[in-house]
């Protein structure tokens, strides 16, 4: 359904009177999801995965430079086409809840969100949409400040599900859920996959994801370095080292705080995670990592190479 491959985006900023300052944030993030595919892109914060999220969207800011190649159900997918599938075939489950009109009720927003798509807007459908998020017919009258933050984030994602879209972009769909909510928003995410749609999740809960997704793409710093099959994480060993020290960091996998994003500040390196690789070789140092495939994972390090 979706194609994202090595995808750069730099931001432009203004330095002293006449000068710019050009900072690159994305440098190679890889991503592919398919029909009825749940994709978990997993990262610490920083690593740029809420960007990549806005620019599958188009919604990066006017000062952001895009390179890449975008594929969307067979075609490019260029501005114009994003345009006029954002809302529609698109959609994006955002972040924060400050997306919501603080002006109109949540009932109002989801009947938007549907009118937008196309879709014919009732009360049967708004009072399905509530009843599927687990919200009381009453939450369709409050206005956002009037929300939880639980309610304020399912109402959300439902201006999002509502329209129907054949792929979801879901920014941190979980954050300041309790466990309970989380599971029910992630389970319905994983209901609307098992129904077709295409759905990637952004977030940095590793452990939530491993319950529902498919496959898991790792970010570090900017960068894709990882995409495996969900059961590489739940059982095996990840191949990629930073991938290793995420599941290494769960609770249930014992606990070590993984390696900080990679500092900006030092020499650059080829692969930019040799400053905390326990495995780094000779050639790390300056000659990239290529794309390591190895049964259904893929991967971008030296070491993934060696017998
Ligand atoms: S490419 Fe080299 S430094 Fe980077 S993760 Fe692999 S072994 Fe470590």
């Amino acid at each position: 359904m979706l194609t994202v491959e090595d995808l750069k985006v730099r931001f432009s900023r203004y330095d002293g009177l006449f000068g710019r300052r050009i900072t690159t944030v994305l440098d190679g993030v890889d991503l592919e999801v398919r029909a009825g595919e749940f994709v978990a892109v997993v990262g610490q914060s920083g690593a740029g995965k809420s960007l990549l999220a806005h620019a599958i969207l188009g919604i990066l800011p006017f000062n952001a430079k895009t390179e890449g190649r975008f594929v969307f159900d067979g075609e490019p997918l260029d501005e114009s086409r994003r345009r006029a599938l954002r809302g529609r075939r698109i959609a994006l489950v955002p972040q924060a809840v400050t997306w919501l009109d603080p002006t109109a009720t949540a009932g109002r927003q989801v009947g938007w969100s549907a009118r937008a798509a196309g879709r014919k807007v009732d009360e049967r459908l708004i009072a399905s949409e509530f009843a599927r998020y687990d919200l009381a017919a009453t939450a369709r009258r409050l206005f956002p400040h009037e929300l939880s933050g639980g309610m304020a984030r399912r109402v959300l994602t439902a201006t999002a599900t509502v329209s129907r879209a054949d792929l979801l972009v879901a920014d941190e769909p979980t954050t300041g859920l309790d466990p309970q909510v989380r599971d029910l928003a992630l389970g319905l995410l994983r209901d609307l996959a098992d129904k077709g749609k295409a759905v990637v999740v952004i977030t940095h809960d590793l452990a939530a994801a491993m319950t529902v997704a498919d496959r898991i793409v790792v970010l570090r710093s900017g960068r894709t370095i990882e995409a495996a099959d969900v059961a590489v994480f739940r059982s095996g060993t990840p191949a990629h080292p930073y991938s290793r020290s995420l599941r290494a960091a769960l609770p249930t996998h014992g606990f070590t705080a993984p390696p900080d994003p990679i500092d900006a500040t030092r020499p650059s390196t080829a692969c930019g995670h040799l400053h905390d690789c326990e495995v780094a070789a000779p050639a790390c140092v300056d000659v990239p990592p290529p794309w390591v495939v190895q049964s259904s994972t893929r991967v971008r390090c030296h070491d993934a190479r060696r017998p």
